[in-house]
């Protein structure tokens, strides 16, 4: 490690980096290099930067799982080269990718913090330079020679959080997310502050794994009072299925029609993985805590505990990429491996 930390910073495009196009009005993403003269502060900063660029950023919404292995191979090769990495990414999807990072590296030693805004960069009221620059200082902090945070977390208005437990919560306010589920590992006032006892430790003689193979024939379906036998048939039945994140009520609650039930049987008895997590914003899934969730429990439903939505897709993309024998897969998703849900 050099005296002075070394930063990479990815732009993947989003908000942050992106510009007015005064004839349609809507915004869209412009070259990077003139994100970095809108904030000459970077200067300022103890830390050397250095700065990478998807040729052709892209809105958070248009990501997908071949962006999520591009945006790990730019850090997996600049590894040994930098302490630190901060991904810019649009905040809508930011969630999504960054939990599934936070799986795609294990063992991971140094910090790899996402970020990006509300308001672009050039706008006045822009929230980008405070969430930029507290990112970069985040991912540069070093103590006993060794970097602070040691996951991948996201750091919006104020916050540092665990990324597999963050959601976006508000698409206007410039407190755009939340960690239903955990508290945050650290916040930015006067000081920048950590939480330590709730940062992710990795044991330090584990060598890095990075793992690329993601399965993406998966569905995440949200139960609603009155869906339908042929709305969740078709899907169940889908050619090729391998996953389902089932986003039931309450603490993981489904109606009992047998109809229903067995439809979850087949798909499970055809090999197809399904996990229990709930709509509500906070708490957890309990199965055979109410009647109505005794039978899932019964079939073989894997519990998601208090896990996110997006982490619980990320985690069921990994985990089937990584060909896991049947018998231990229901197992395997119900510990946490990243810090994403409870023991
Ligand atoms: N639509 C933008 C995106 O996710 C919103 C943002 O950057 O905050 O790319």
């Amino acid at each position: 490690m050099t005296s002075i930390p070394h930063i990479l910073l990815i732009y993947t495009g989003g908000t942050i980096g992106m510009t007015k196009d005064y004839k349609t009005g809507a915004l869209k993403a412009f070259d990077f290099n003139k994100l970095l003269k809108h904030i000459p502060e970077l200067n300022l900063l103890n830390c050397m930067i250095d700065s990478v660029s998807f040729e052709e950023p892209i809105d958070s919404s248009n990501m997908n799982t071949q962006h999520w292995v591009s945006i790990v191979e730019i850090i997996e090769d600049n590894y040994e080269k930098f302490d630190g990495f901060v991904v810019l990414h649009g905040s809508d999807t930011m969630s999504y990718t960054a939990s599934a990072l936070s799986f795609m590296f294990e063992n991971l030693t140094k910090p790899v913090i996402f970020t990006g805004s509300q308001l672009p960069i050039g706008d006045l009221r822009t929230d980008a330079k405070e969430n930029l620059i507290t990112s970069i200082q985040v991912a540069s902090e070093i103590k006993n020679g060794k970097s602070v945070v040691q996951e991948v977390c996201l750091y919006f208005e104020y916050k540092l959080y665990r990324a597999n437990r963050t959601t976006k919560m508000n698409a206007e306010h410039f407190e755009a997310f939340s960690s239903p589920n955990f508290p945050p590992l650290g916040e930015s006032g006067v000081h920048l502050k950590f939480h330590n006892s709730l940062i992710f430790k990795t044991k330090r003689f584990k060598k890095i794994k990075i793992r690329k193979k993601l399965e993406d024939n998966i569905v995440i379906l949200k139960l609603f009072p009155g869906i339908t036998r042929n709305a969740v048939k078709s899907i169940l039945e889908i050619k090729g299925l391998k996953g389902v994140v089932l986003e039931t009520y309450g603490s993981g609650n489904a109606p009992t029609d047998s109809w229903f039930i067995d439809l979850l049987k087949s798909a499970l008895k055809k090999g197809i993985k399904i996990v229990d997590v709930t709509q509500c914003a906070g708490g957890s899934v309990i199965l055979g805590h109410y009647e109505t969730s005794v039978e899932l429990q019964k079939i073989g439903l894997i519990s998601g505990k208090d896990i996110t939505t997006e982490s619980a897709l990320a985690k069921m993309m990994y985990l089937l990429g990584e060909k896991i024998k049947m018998k231990d897969f229901k197992q395997l998703f119900e510990t946490p491996l990243r810090g994403e849900m409870i023991e």
